[in-house]
């Protein structure tokens, strides 16, 4: 293993003084909440169902609240396309959700059963997730951006049993594979307005039918609760199963990494297709009763600080992406917004480069606080602080109760094991692939009917994270890239075996290899390299053909942006394809040991424009 750089030294620390600040942080003095904390102290900030029957998230999450003297606060405040407002309180979400469970045990759903997602951010999305986790049944969130391929085959995979979705998303992604669906039961449309789409049901007519009084259903803190996919390096996308009990650490790491106070007003721009959206979007502020904004349009600037500004936001938790398209956009956007009630700002998802973390301070008053933490996890695992000093560039410091290191690997990437332990990297500085220790409550059970691949994660007592970090002298993390050919474009993660099986679907093209390469606002796009088959003529009509019938199938956010053509892949002799020396080439980096490959010319055939 070798030792890495030292950290940059270009970006000077950020202090913080915490008497100048408007509330007093969760946090106060990092040691000491780490050497105190234990997750059975933190499960008692919860409250458990009434009567001992267990736990449950959306017990934690609502109805704790709408049973006590905080039943009319608001909880959610939606922002229409127009800028118009409209609100739910703590009891009508308890109500509306029930109504959803009712709705579910009248159509037969029970216990463990699945129910997807395929929605924006709406009413019904949050009403969804949460009187499905009251039905005793599993909440599985998709993108709405994703193609027509990418959610059959999610629905499949997890034999979805309902789905909630609208009659836009319904009729261009799911209406042509129904057929496919058997186990697909149910299609409830949020939008059918009495007119459902054949095959469909109206959601609203069954929510008007179903009582808002409606018992939770007793679930324990190891019954499954959420599954949510993700991608890998190769095979099909892999189902991450979480527990009840994860909402222990939705709630300790919301009060700990995003500080939040119940008089918070707190806005999560993350897609609800996304673990994020369902963790921290859904799950973290409604457990600690805050208000939280949920803006129903996509990214925009003038919107977004629009929106700081007149919800009166405090916390907002956001993405790098979004971050470097604000400060493309120029920061004289922010200009005439008063954004002096915001007091906290953090980010996740990709690597955040430090000039924006520094950036943040001009633009909204407030250093971005970065943290990392992946599907896996379920939870934040790794973060900047309120009271803490923030390193420009670095993730920060595990959360208490979360143990983190860097286990050694191999010239092949594989990691280090001697005697059952793993080899752990100890000196400052140096690389290794992020580590952490079993144990915290949102860890993930499993990956749905796959355990051999769950317990290929566990290695020597620690799960492997897959991505590549180095560790100062005073434990700051900083985030080095993915131990693996897995692509983060836009703060997706895109597996690049299911973009190159769906190109090889195209009848022109023989084998296909996709790389992410840096680009300087979504951090990665998808690029592929495609061998055509014999008869078949590279041409910029067939380059835009084949891209076009990639983005019909997988959606707009997966499919390649650039597309390459190649006379041969290169390969191990094996046959896989070298995706790594594909990268190397491209971005003119030393190409390390070739030895394993089958000749290829290095040379593509045609450039993309
Ligand atoms: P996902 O499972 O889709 O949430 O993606 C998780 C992956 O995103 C991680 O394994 C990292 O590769 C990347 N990631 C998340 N947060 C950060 C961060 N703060 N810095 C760098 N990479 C991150």
């Amino acid at each position: 293993m070798t030792a890495g750089s030292a950290p940059p030294t270009r970006w000077p620390t950020i202090a913080k003084d915490i008497s100048s600040f408007p509330v007093r942080p969760n946090l106060v003095d990092y040691e000491a909440t780490c050497a105190a904390f234990s997750w059975d102290e933190a499960r008692r900030g919860l409250s458990g169902l009434p009567g001992g029957r267990g736990v449950n998230i959306a017990h934690e999450a609502v109805d704790r609240h709408a049973a006590g003297e905080h039943a009319g606060r608001e909880a959610l405040r939606f922002i229409r396309a127009d800028g118009t407002t409209r609100s739910l309180s703590f009891a009508e979400l308890a109500g509306q959700s029930n109504r959803f469970a009712g709705v579910l045990r009248r159509l037969g759903i029970g216990r463990g059963e699945r129910v997807f997602s395929l929605i924006g951010r709406s009413p019904a999305l949050y009403v969804a997730v949460l009187g499905t986790l009251k039905n005793a049944s599993v909440f599985c969130p998709l993108f709405s951006a994703f193609g027509p391929e990418p959610v059959r085959q999610r629905l499949q995979l997890g034999t979805g049993r309902a789905l909630v979705t609208t009659r836009a998303l319904y009729r261009k992604k799911i209406a042509q594979s129904r057929g496919l669906l058997p186990e697909l039961q149910y299609v409830l449309l949020s939008d059918a307005d009495g007119d459902p789409e054949p095959g469909c049901l109206d959601l609203a007519a069954l929510m008007r039918e179903a009582s808002p009084d409606q018992e939770i259903a007793a679930t324990r803190a190891e019954d499954m609760a959420l599954l949510h996919f993700t991608s890998g390096t190769t095979g099909t996308p892999k189902g991450a199963i979480h527990v009840h009990d994860a909402v222990t650490a939705h709630y300790a790491t919301g009060s700990f990494a995003l500080d939040l106070h119940p008089e918070d007003v707190y806005w999560c721009t993350a897609d609800p297709g996304w673990v994020t959206g369902t963790s921290y979007g859904v799950i973290a502020p409604l457990a600690h009763g805050v208000t939280t904004i949920v803006d129903e349009e996509e990214m925009d600037a003038d919107r977004w600080y629009r929106i700081l500004d007149e919800q009166r936001v405090t916390v907002w938790y956001t993405a790098p992406t979004a971050l470097r398209m604000l400060m493309k956009a120029g920061t004289e956007r922010a200009e005439g917004h008063d954004l002096s009630a915001l007091r906290f700002v953090a980010s996740v998802g990709e690597p955040l480069n430090p000039e924006v973390v520094v950036w943040g301070r001009e633009a909204f008053g407030q250093p971005v606080h970065d943290n990392w933490w992946q599907t896996e996890t379920g939870g934040i695992m790794i973060s900047n602080y309120a009271s803490t000093e923030i390193r420009p560039g670095s993730m920060g410091r595990p959360l208490p109760g979360v143990e983190a290191a860097l286990v050694a690997r191999d010239e092949h990437g594989a990691p280090l094991v001697r005697d059952g332990n793993a080899e752990l990297v100890t000196e400052p500085d140096a690389v290794g692939e992020l580590a952490l220790r079993p144990g915290w409550p949102s860890m993930f059970r499993g990956y749905l009917n796959e355990e051999e691949r769950y317990r290929r994660c566990f290695v020597g007592g620690w799960y492997l994270t897959g991505d590549l970090a180095k560790r100062d002298a005073d434990g700051y993390y900083w985030f080095v890239g993915r131990g693996d050919d897995v692509i983060k474009s836009s703060g997706h993660l895109i597996g690049p075996f299911e973009v190159e099986s769906s190109l090889m679907e195209h009848e022109a093209v023989a084998e296909a290899g996709v790389i992410g390469i840096p680009d300087p606002v979504a951090g990665e796009v998808v690029k592929a390299f495609v061998e055509l088959r014999p008869g078949w003529e590279p041409s910029e009509a067939m380059r835009l053909e084949i891209i076009g019938f990639a983005r019909k199938r997988l959606g707009p956010a997966v499919a390649p942006r650039l597309l390459d053509f190649t006379a041969a892949l290169p390969k191990t002799r094996s046959g896989k394809i070298l995706r790594r020396l594909l990268k190397a080439r491209e971005l003119g980096l030393p190409e390390g040991d070739t030895s394993t490959i089958e000749a290829a010319p290095a040379t593509p055939l045609s450039k993309e424009q």
